[in-house]
Formats: C-alpha cells, structure tokens, sequence
C-alpha cells in the first residue's frame, strides 16, 4: 500500500516511516522541518519505496498517484514548541487535519489522526478512558494544542459520517524513547540532557504530578495494528498505564545515567495536568495490544541512543 505521512521527520513520525517501510509499503512523507529533523529519515535516505518532501499541510495538500493511506502526525508536540507556536499549532490542528482529510477525500484513502492525551485536559476521572470528555481550559496556554486537537477529531468523524471515510483515531499518551531531539523539552529529554551534562534535573512543581510513559516502538506497533481495526469508528487511548511521579522519572535518570545532576524544583506551568494515565481496556480487547517494554529498559534504551547521538 501507498502511505502519506504528515509529520514523518519528527520523533514518533519517522519510526512510524522505518516501520511501514520495513513492512513493505511505500511511503511519502510531508514535513516543514519546524520540530523534526531531515536527519530522522536517514536510514531510509537510500530507500527507492520512501520519499520525503518539504511541504507545509496547513497549505492547500496536494499529492501525485494514488494514496491507500494517510496519517497525519503533523503538530508541534511538546508543551514548549506549541507554546512557541500558539497560532501554526491551532491551524495545524484545524486547517491541516481539515486538508489532510479533503486528501484522503479526493484519494479514496482512509485516514489516520494522532490526537492526543491532551484533550482530557487536566483530568477529573482517572484512569482517563476514551468515553471521558475531558477538562480542558480552552483559553490557557495549553489550550491552543489540546483544542486544536479537539477540533481534528470533531473535523475527522465529520468527514466520516458526511463522507464515509474510512478512518482511525489515536488518543497517544506521553510517549519517549530514541530520536527525541535535545531541544524537545519535554521531560524525559530535557532530564536525560541535563543528567549528562551534570546540570541542574529541573522538575516543575512538586514533582508530585503523574504520567505514564510509553516505549515509542510499542505505540508504533499499537498504530499498525489499529490499521487493520475493523469494527466502528471509535476512538482508542494508545499508552503504557504504569504510572509514574516525575520526580520519580527524574530520579530513575540520574541513578541510570549515574549523573551528579542535583534536582531542583521550579514553577509548574499554567494548567499543567496533574495525573494521566490511560485506560486501556478497549484497545487490549479491540486489537490484543498492550505495551510490552518497562518503563527502566526504556529509558536504559534511551539513554543510549542519545549519548551516540546528541552532540
Ligand atoms: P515532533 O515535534 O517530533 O513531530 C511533529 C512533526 O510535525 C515535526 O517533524 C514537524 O516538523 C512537523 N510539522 C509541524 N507542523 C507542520 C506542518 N504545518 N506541515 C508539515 N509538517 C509539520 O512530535 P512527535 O512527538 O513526533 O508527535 C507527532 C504527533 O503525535 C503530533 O501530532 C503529536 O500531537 C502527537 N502526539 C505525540 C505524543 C508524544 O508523546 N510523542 C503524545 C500525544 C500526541
Ligand atoms: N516537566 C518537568 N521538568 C521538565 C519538563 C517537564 O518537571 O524539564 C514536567 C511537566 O511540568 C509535566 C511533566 O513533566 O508535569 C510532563 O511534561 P512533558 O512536557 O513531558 O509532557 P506533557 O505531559 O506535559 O505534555
């Protein structure tokens, strides 16, 4: 089959690439560069079945030949991009999903949407299942990507019901591992480049905030298999439900790293959440997935990747 991916340079995007391409599709995949990185896609730089384009989606999407799919992961991710991006993260999230879909449309393609944990806001029902509708406070920072992501999924299931297209949401929860860039800030990033380099472990607020982290190639492996979901279009929470404090998480970091880092507390940001962790239920009887990589050999991972590879 033939795949679009929107936002395949980016950290979940090019995994997402290499898997479709190891399993013996073609792929093409759009991207501005603004939060990936072309160096994501080296592996696949000699591969005659991928193909990589700068193109912007929040622009008119235009594609030559057929399409069996597209999957669009374009969007600033991390809390510190989208912050610094307030407007493309909206129009990302509408415009975007809104041409993405007029693609698939004009295609014939079915369409893959990466929402996101965060449109549960700071939640009020924990563990969050998919029938929660969330606590999101729509003019706070963080309102500009939780609802931009709020409007893809009512944007997707519209061109669902008024247009049949065939389609798959993910709700994907924090998720790491290699290819995070060192500039990402989100946590898991931001404790290992400070751990390495002896520098202050900055965690925000007590620490006493959770989350629940998961291993990248278990949610990739999540994602394939939800292409070959049959049944009702639906929303599925894709995540690892062992959760963690951050502290917690700052901690594991230091003593795998064996770093002298202390660890500091600083302000919270505004409407930070203070628990996540996904209900998983439904994607474990739909699909038999469940992650199968800890939270410690994910992060031994890693680490490993980026000693080799951050400079
Ligand atoms: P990322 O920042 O590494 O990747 C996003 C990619 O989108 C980047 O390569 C960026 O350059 C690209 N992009 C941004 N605007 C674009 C545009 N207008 N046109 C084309 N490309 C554009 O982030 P990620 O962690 O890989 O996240 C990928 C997707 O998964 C995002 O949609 C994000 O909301 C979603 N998601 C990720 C997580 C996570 O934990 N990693 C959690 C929830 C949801
Ligand atoms: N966080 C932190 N220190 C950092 C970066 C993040 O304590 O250097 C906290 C952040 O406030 C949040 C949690 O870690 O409570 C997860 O943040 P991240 O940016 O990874 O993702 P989020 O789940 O907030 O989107």
């Amino acid at each position: 089959m033939r795949f679009l991916v929107t936002g395949g340079a980016g950290f979940l995007g090019s995994h997402l690439c290499e898997r479709l391409i190891g399993d013996g599709h073609d792929v093409v995949c759009y991207d501005t560069y603004l939060t990936g990185n072309e160096k994501n896609l080296e592996n696949l730089r000699n591969e005659p079945r991928f193909d990589a384009y700068e193109r912007d989606v929040t622009k008119f999407v235009e594609f030559d030949g057929e399409l069996d799919w597209v999957m669009h992961l374009a969007s600033p991710a991390s809390p510190v991009h989208y912050l610094e991006h307030p407007i493309h993260t909206l129009k990302v999230g509408a415009h975007g999903t809104y041409n993405c879909l007029g693609l698939a449309k004009a295609k014939g393609a079915s369409f893959f949407m990466a929402s996101t944990s965060e449109i549960y806001g700071d939640p009020l029902v924990h563990p969050q299942p998919e029938g929660y509708w969330g606590n999101v406070n729509t003019i706070g920072p963080r309102g500009v990507y939780d609802e931009a992501k709020r409007y893809a999924e009512a944007m997707t299931f519209a061109y669902h019901r008024e247009w049949q297209i065939p389609i798959r949401l993910v709700r994907i929860f924090n998720t790491y591992g290699p290819r995070m860039s060192r500039q990402d800030g989100r946590a898991v990033p931001n404790f290992i480049s400070q751990a390495l380099k002896a520098q202050p472990i900055t965690v925000y607020g007590d620490g006493m905030q959770t989350r629940s982290l998961c291993y990248v190639t278990d949610l990739i492996e999540g994602f394939i298999r939800l292409l070959d979901y049959k049944g009702a279009a639906r929303p599925f929470n894709l995540g690892n439900p062992h959760e963690v404090t951050i502290l917690d998480i700052a901690k594991r970091v230091k003593d795998l790293i064996g770093s002298e880092s202390e660890i500091v507390f600083e302000e919270l940001p505004v409407d930070d959440p203070k628990q996540r962790c996904p209900d998983i239920t439904s994607v474990k009887e739909n699909l038999g997935w469940e992650p199968a990589v800890g939270l410690d050999d994910g992060l031994a991972m890693t680490v490993d990747w980026c000693r080799a590879n951050w400079a």
